[in-house]
């Protein structure tokens, strides 16, 4: 594939194929770069919970509601870097061959990923709780509860069990293999997640955060990173949900491979048709607003079609009813008008001082777009709805989550780091970014540092002691 790319494959993972795939999966995982992940949860609790002052708080409430809620799908998106090439294009045409590059020197690197994606459904085998709001945001999103009933892959909760022989190939199994694996992992927005796979899949929560803390950085060895605290923190964002991070992600990643800067290349295995392999469509419009010059009129329209709350935060309680859009494309358009408007507004005020010294028609100085008036934005809504669906994955979510995850990453890491004829994530210039988990309403991350006052969790070491000692045997 290439720089633009139409839909990714997901495969949908469930107790009737599990054994078929498994060593695929298991390969995916151990040829990875990193691994993106995402869980769909049956709840995550009160925002009273998540947003509690104290991060120790926060962490206990979010414990309490990982032991009596479930995961219901998995979502893995292996990313494989196989190969950096160095384009030639006109940043680069005019370099010597002094390796001691500096900034303006910087040479035009295009990062080449395979890409894996399983989403796997999971079934909790012990009693727990289903949020309304949980259930219909799931519902909404086209997952499917009989599917999850009848064709979940089971699991318990907690510590390890006397398992059977073929409990080999199970979520616990994958999440040992993860640990295994010592692969970076990546996550939009890891708290919850972390702490819900460490209960779920892993061993009973500690409980004090800084023993979940420490034992994590013995379950992660090489880092977790986490795209919601680099958009936050570092790169910025108007707005930082994982569908606009995306999506911004990936019309950068384009203009700038067309730019001649480094930018990423996604390629997938030939997959024949089947059941098991689910096309999540997410190719880019052919047609975008930002180019345009829409009058005051018009501007107001684009504003107007748009759910605001949608556009902030990613979600709207009106759902699939809202009678606004929630067209990702169309927000990221006007968040685009916003900035050129400000930037023309800018250039307008400093050649306005300048008028005396001759020309300053708008024509000449670039600072008019293609006129847009109103009858044309009706008729470019109309081409859109047929779009509408897009980056909505159904049952697959939790695995199209995870690769929406991994492709950011995979974009800052092409932006920020630096590549040193290495395939290990540790070589490539990412260290500010490691270990740094977004914390929402704060302005610090938390760090998934060991300190030398903490000590790890009893069921931690005693997990971890067996993982070390079994070898690889899945
Ligand atoms: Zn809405």
């Amino acid at each position: 594939m290439a720089v633009r790319f139409e839909s990714i494959p997901v495969l949908d993972v469930n107790i009737n194929n599990i054994h078929h795939l498994w060593p695929s999966l298991m390969k995916a995982v151990e040829s990875a770069t990193f691994i993106a992940i995402d869980t769909e949860l049956s709840g995550i609790g009160t925002r009273k919970t998540l947003m509690a002052k104290s991060v120790e708080d926060r962490y206990k409430g979010t414990a309490e509601n990982a032991k009596s809620r479930s995961v219901v799908s998995l979502g893995l998106s292996c990313f494989q870097l196989t190969h950096v090439d160095t384009k030639s294009g006109k940043n680069t045409s005019d370099m010597s061959d002094d390796s001691s590059v500096d900034d303006g020197a910087e040479s035009c690197r295009v990062w080449n990923f395979l890409v894996q994606t399983y989403n796997i459904m999971a079934l909790c085998q012990e009693e727990y709780i289903v949020e309304p709001a949980s259930l219909r945001f799931l519902v909404e999103h086209g997952f499917d509860f009989n599917k999850q009933y009848s064709c979940g892959v089971g699991y318990y909760r907690g510590n390890d069990k006397a398992e059977s022989p073929s409990s080999n190939v199970s979520l616990r199994s994958l999440f040992t293999k993860l640990v295994r694996s010592s692969k970076p992992v990546v996550f939009h927005n890891a708290l919850t997640d972390l702490v819900y796979l460490y209960q779920n899949f892993y061993a009973n929560l500690p409980a004090t955060m800084s023993s979940f803390i420490s034992d994590l950085t013995e379950i992660f060895p090489s880092g977790v990173y986490d795209t919601k605290y680099i958009t936050d923190y570092v790169h910025r964002m108007p707005a930082s949900y994982l569908e606009y991070v995306f999506r911004k992600s990936q019309r950068d990643n384009l203009q700038r491979y067309e730019t001649d800067k480094s930018s990423v290349t996604i390629n997938i295995l030939p997959y024949p048709p089947s059941d098991t392999v689910n096309q999540c469509r997410c190719g880019l419009p052919q047609k975008t607003l930002q180019d345009t010059d829409p009058d005051p009129d018009t501007f107001q329209a684009i504003k107007d079609h748009i759910c605001q709350g949608f556009a902030g935060h990613g979600w709207c309680g009106n759902g699939n009813r809202c009678s606004k859009s929630h067209d990702i494309d169309m927000i990221l358009d006007l968040d685009q008008l916003v900035q050129t408007k400000k930037s023309r507004k800018r250039k307008r005020r400093i050649l306005n001082q300048q008028q005396e010294n001759g020309d300053n028609s708008d024509e000449k100085t670039g600072l008019v777009g293609n006129q847009f008036t109103k009858d044309q934005l009706d008729q470019f809504i109309v081409s859109r709805h047929e779009n509408r669906e897009i980056c909505k994955a159904g049952c697959h979510r939790a695995g199209f989550d995870s690769f929406m995850t991994g492709f950011s990453f995979a974009v800052y890491l092409s932006k920020y780091g630096n590549y040193n004829d290495s395939f290990c994530l540790d070589d490539c210039g990412m260290e500010a970014f490691k270990n740094n988990v977004y914390l929402s309403g704060k302005d610090m991350p938390l760090s998934i540092v060991k300190s030398a006052f903490s000590k790890n969790s009893k069921d931690h070491k005693e997990k971890i002691k067996r993982i070390s000692e079994n070898g690889d045997n899945s």
